[in-house]
């Protein structure tokens, strides 16, 4: 049976104990804990997660792989502590493997699915109470905001938990290679308090939009499509804001405090 990395599924397979290590530290992993594994490929961070007596779920939606792991990790899944899924994990029913228990998620993911990852398991039903994540480290930078600036991205991942940076892992450390290195981030106090009402959220998303909309515009620029400029400016004024600041050097507390009054008028 051949291995070989698919490009189109995102398959690098990591090398890196120290990363490994990492990415169970963070996120607290014991034997108490449900993990979900996005992606195991051949099981390099599946054995060191089951190693600490963790229950493992893992989703691949490579059948090679299945096939790979189901003899690599037979007494495991006969033991109940892996439970190995074939199936996409963008269309999975989180709740029937979870069973509405708390879970982490503990993944090397797939790079062209990033986005889509984190937005499923973070606005879901069933949110896992901390995410750590390895991803391009473009990306990670981007989600904890290392240059100062909001994003879209960084945004919408502070609305459901708080996100910091772990360790760069460079790419010599995958095979193959990618042309990019990458970092580990932990998404750590997941929950939904900060969502204040069913249409907030919605609401949040659509001024986040709209504000980012054009980067390097003034951010009451972009907003006045949705509102008045001048009533936006009140509100920036009100809270000691710069009327003329872009998006992204709005904080993530500043943007929470703009939404409030926004929606209070
Ligand atoms: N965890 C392994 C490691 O660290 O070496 C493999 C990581 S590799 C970056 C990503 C894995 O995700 C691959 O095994 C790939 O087949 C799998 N994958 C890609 N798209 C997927 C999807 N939609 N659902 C589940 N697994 C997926």
């Amino acid at each position: 049976m051949s291995l070989e990395a698919k490009k189109s599924l995102g398959q690098n397979f990591l090398k890196s104990r120290k990363a490994i290590n990492a990415m169970i530290a963070a996120p607290e992993i014991s034997a108490d804990d449900i993990v979900v594994e996005i992606g195991p490929g051949k099981g390099a961070l599946t054995g060191p997660l089951l190693e600490t007596g963790a229950t493992v779920i893992a989703f691949e939606l490579d059948k090679r792989m299945v096939e790979f792991l189901e003899t690599k990790f037979a007494a495991q899944i006969l033991s109940g502590k892996l439970i190995l899924v074939h199936q996409d994990v963008l269309e999975v029913d989180l709740g029937q493997y979870t069973k509405g228990q708390p879970y982490k998620v503990v993944a090397n993911i797939p790079y062209y699915i990033t986005n889509l990852i984190i937005r499923t398991f973070l606005s879901g039903e069933y949110q896992p109470t901390a995410m750590c994540l390895l991803i391009q480290k473009e990306v990670a930078e981007r989600i904890v905001s290392r240059d100062g600036k909001e994003s879209i991205l960084s945004m919408s991942v502070k609305l459901f938990g708080t996100p910091s940076y772990v360790m760069k892992v460079a790419r010599q450390y995958f095979s193959p290679s990618p042309k990019v290195d990458s970092a580990v981030i932990l998404i750590s106090d997941i929950n939904r308090e900060a969502i204040l009402s069913q249409d907030y959220e919605q609401t949040f998303f659509e001024i986040i939009k709209t504000a980012f909309g054009q980067k390097r515009k003034q951010a009451i620029k972009n907003l006045s499509d949705l509102a008045l400029k001048e009533s936006w400016q009140e509100i920036f004024k009100s809270l000691d804001i710069n009327i003329q600041a872009r998006a992204e050097d709005i904080s993530f507390k500043q943007w929470l405090q703009i939404i409030d009054k926004y929606l209070k008028k």
